[in-house]
């Protein structure tokens, strides 16, 4: 029963068109469960509401399909939808809910078994199967009808978004306005451009198509990549034969036969001769063929679609090696991929990259914060989208909703159009707020600083009035090199920041990797990477690598006397104490070295980002000089949702009430202990989260440079006493969405609606 799920839901998700899809799901299921009529029905919205309509049956009358429709609630298949439970009745026409529909010619069956198909909540449709004679489906029947239509949620929406995407491609002439499709919004902003699909290189899966410059010359890059890959295959078998049994060795020269000739090299040329380049279609040759294989029933050859699958990869290889250098980056790039990594940002010409698409991932993602600190819109989370088919593609991208358009109307390009130049406006008035002081209308000064870690972002914080570097974030540096970078490399890095903003103040934070933060060259295998080796834990077991960044931020600070030291993740007292012993044992060999002169150790500050750190700021003060609050992790541990999980982004809300209760006890101890307290999460850049947190008390907020203006318009908009009103209301909301319309009302009235959406 579980090979014939999971090659149902396989062979589902990888249907191009809806309609393949709902043919794969009626044969399966009958063939599975032999009953008289299968038969889905599936929602669709309408001005007036959401119906539900027969989109596909064996067993039902065909000229049923498209008419029968029915609200929520109406008839059986309706009633399944409302309750959002299987239904499972031996006399259906004896139900209360029982509603006749002549076209079907369902008189003949009695029993009825139907199962809501639901992905991330919403209800999709119902897949119900009935038989002729009256008895209840028995048990397995039932499991195996709501196992499957529970995992059918995720393939119809994928292949629905296929088809859409499909039919407006083929619509392109007349342009038809293509329907929204719907992510996370990541980094405000909007942008009209040409998406660019990104893929780790020898992912066959992720590979987009892609119309060739050249048949012939896509053609030959083909046989080439063919030669190359026989010469391992011989190569790897003439070095094997001694070490490895015959059988082994065997297989390798199997591999040299497939590529010698036969249907994977053929299928490949017919698929290029017909207009994709040689790496899209190389994917869709193997694809078909892993079907296949893995649709018999024989385990021997099962175990065979894995060796296509390799061999695919090392076609792949040797055509990747010879077209890296060839990138073609358009003037509005939109960067869009499964996932995004901060090389992958890197290798964009930073002029061209105008826009970032993630399949995977959230608006606290640490690729959104990138985003964010570049100034590039974002929308991330979209699960739905037809990544192969987008290469090149005109894209709208509205980072404030998380909306997409592909190839959009002119209509909707001439709407978007106004809204960019609204926004150049607002951000030309923002601009002439730069040298003015965060000041609330009743004379209470904030002190607004910058989130960063990258050099490139020095000159933005410094343009964009930052008073000082609030965080920044060291792992960036490290994420984009393939070795730790040496002490030299450090300090260089370092002094630049702390040259560049001196006198002013730089909090530089202590290496934070692991969690959604990793280092290629260093991999952390865990099932919890959030709640494993993250920030202090590694830096604290791994003294060599801790000390080397401490000597040098120690060594960059020397004549300059404005570098402040962050230690993240802090969970513990014990972790202090040992992070301040390993500053102290740094900074005394540099003194003994002449490396350092000074016998002041600079200022030394804990992030508050783990709840037991909440509990513990009484007992931290006595031993640190300041407190920042990551607002980022605290809320995805006070909520217990992985920030990076875009199944659960809805629940992650840092306007949450349990955080902005957790924020408040925070200010309100380290104020009692005089000590300063910042907020360096994304809430501090957030209009809305800002407005809050002055609120609160908290007079020192860092945030990314794009940030500073609109923050400053909301600051100088205020006064501080109105602001502890408006939270002091806050903090009786129930919920995060409460909380969030209360304070969007209150921009909406001081008119600064256009800070948090497009458009004035
Ligand atoms: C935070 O957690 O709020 C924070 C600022 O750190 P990061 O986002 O780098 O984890
Ligand atoms: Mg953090």
């Amino acid at each position: 029963m579980l090979s014939q799920l999971r090659s149902i839901t396989q062979e589902a998700s990888a249907a191009k068109r809806l309609d393949d899809a709902l043919g794969i799901i009626i044969d399966g299921v009958q063939s599975a469960l032999s009953v008289d009529a299968v038969s889905v029905y599936l929602a669709e919205e309408h001005n007036t509401g959401t119906e539900l309509v027969l989109r596909a049956s064996k067993g039902l009358k065909s000229k049923a399909i498209g008419k029968i429709r029915m609200r929520f609630g109406e008839g059986l298949v309706g009633t399944v939808a409302e309750r959002a439970e299987p239904l499972n009745l031996d006399h259906a026409a004896a139900h209360p809910h029982f509603k006749y529909f002549p076209e079907t010619g369902e008189e003949s069956f009695h029993s009825f078994l139907g199962a809501p198909i639901i992905n991330y909540g919403q209800t999709l449709g119902v897949l119900v199967v009935q038989q002729r004679t009256p008895r209840l489906f028995d048990e397995d029947h039932v499991a195996f009808l709501i196992t499957l239509a529970a995992q059918l949620g995720a393939s119809l929406s994928q292949a629905a978004a296929n088809q859409d995407f499909n039919q407006s491609r083929s619509a392109l002439l007349p342009k038809k306005a293509k329907q929204r499709i719907t992510g996370l919004a990541g980094s405000p902003g909007i942008v009209i451009g040409e998406a660019v699909v990104t893929y780790s290189l020898a992912d066959l899966k992720a590979v987009p198509d892609r119309s060739p410059a050249s048949i012939p010359d896509e053609i030959r890059q083909f046989e080439r990549a063919i030669a190359s890959t026989q010469e391992d295959m011989r190569r790897i078998a003439d070095t094997m034969r001694d070490v490895l049994p015959s059988e082994e060795v065997a297989l390798f020269e199997a591999y040299e036969m497939m590529v010698q000739g036969g249907p994977i090299v053929d299928d490949t040329l017919a698929r290029i001769r017909r207009g994709n380049w040689a790496q899209g279609a190389l994917r869709e040759t193997v694809s078909e063929h892993l079907k296949i294989f893995r649709d018999v029933d024989d385990p021997y050859l099962r175990e065979r679609a894995e060796d296509i699958h390799d061999l695919g990869r090392r076609i792949l290889m040797h055509l990747q090696s010879r077209i890296i250098e060839k990138r073609h980056w358009p003037r509005q790039t939109v960067l869009v991929g499964d996932s995004i990594s901060p090389t992958q940002l890197a290798e964009v010409p930073p002029e061209r990259l105008a826009g970032i698409v993630s399949v995977h991932g959230s608006g606290s993602s640490h690729v959104s914060i990138l985003a964010r600190a570049m100034q590039i819109p974002a929308v991330m989370g979209v699960r739905d989208l037809p990544t192969s088919q987008i290469d090149g593609s005109e894209i709208i991208l509205d980072g404030y909703a998380g909306h997409l358009y592909i190839n959009p109307s002119w209509a909707l390009k001439r709407e978007y159009s106004r809204l960019i130049k609204q926004e150049k406006q607002q951000s030309k008035e923002l601009t002439s707020l730069v040298n003015q002081t965060a000041v609330t209308t009743d004379g209470v000064r904030i002190n607004l600083l910058a989130n960063t870690g990258l050099i490139s972002d020095l000159t933005p914080c410094l343009k964009n009035g930052a008073e000082g570097i609030g965080l920044y974030r060291t792992e960036v540096p490290f994420q984009i090199r393939s070795r730790f970078p040496s002490e030299e490399e450090q300090y260089d890095i370092y002094r630049q920041v702390l040259e560049s903003f001196a006198p002013r103040p730089v909090v530089i934070r202590t290496l934070d990797i692991g969690g959604d933060k990793p280092l290629e060259y260093f991999p952390i295998q865990e099932d919890n990477p959030f709640l494993g080796w993250r920030g202090i834990r590694i830096t604290l077991d791994h003294p060599e690598i801790f000390l080397t960044q401490l000597r040098a931020m120690l060594r960059a600070n020397q004549g300059l006397g404005n570098l402040r030291i962050m230690l993240p993740m802090v969970s513990s007292i014990r972790e202090l104490y040992e992070a301040k012993q390993l500053v102290l044992q740094a900074h005394s060999e540099l003194l003994e070295e002449g490396s350092v002169n000074s016998h002041e150790i600079p200022r030394i500050g804990v992030m508050i980002e783990v709840p037991s750190a909440i509990y513990l700021v009484d007992a931290l003060a006595a031993h640190v000089d300041f407190f920042s609050i990551g607002t980022n992790d605290l809320t995805q541990y006070l909520l217990a949702v992985d920030r990076n999980n875009d199944r659960v982004a809805k629940l992650y809300d840092s306007l949450h009430p349990s955080v902005l209760h957790a924020i408040l006890h925070i200010a309100d101890a380290a104020q009692r202990h005089n000590k300063p307290v910042s907020v360096c999460g994304e809430l501090a850049g957030d209009p809305l989260g800002a407005l809050c947190l002055m609120g609160m008390g908290v007079h020192s907020l860092s945030m990314n440079a794009g940030s500073l203006s609109k923050v400053k318009k909301v600051i100088r908009s205020f006064s501080a006493e109105d602001s502890q009103d408006i939270v002091s209301g806050c903090l009786t909301l129930e919920d995060g969405a409460a909380v969030r319309q209360r304070l969007q009302e209150e921009l909406e009235a001081a008119h600064l609606g256009g800070l948090i959406r497009p458009g004035l």
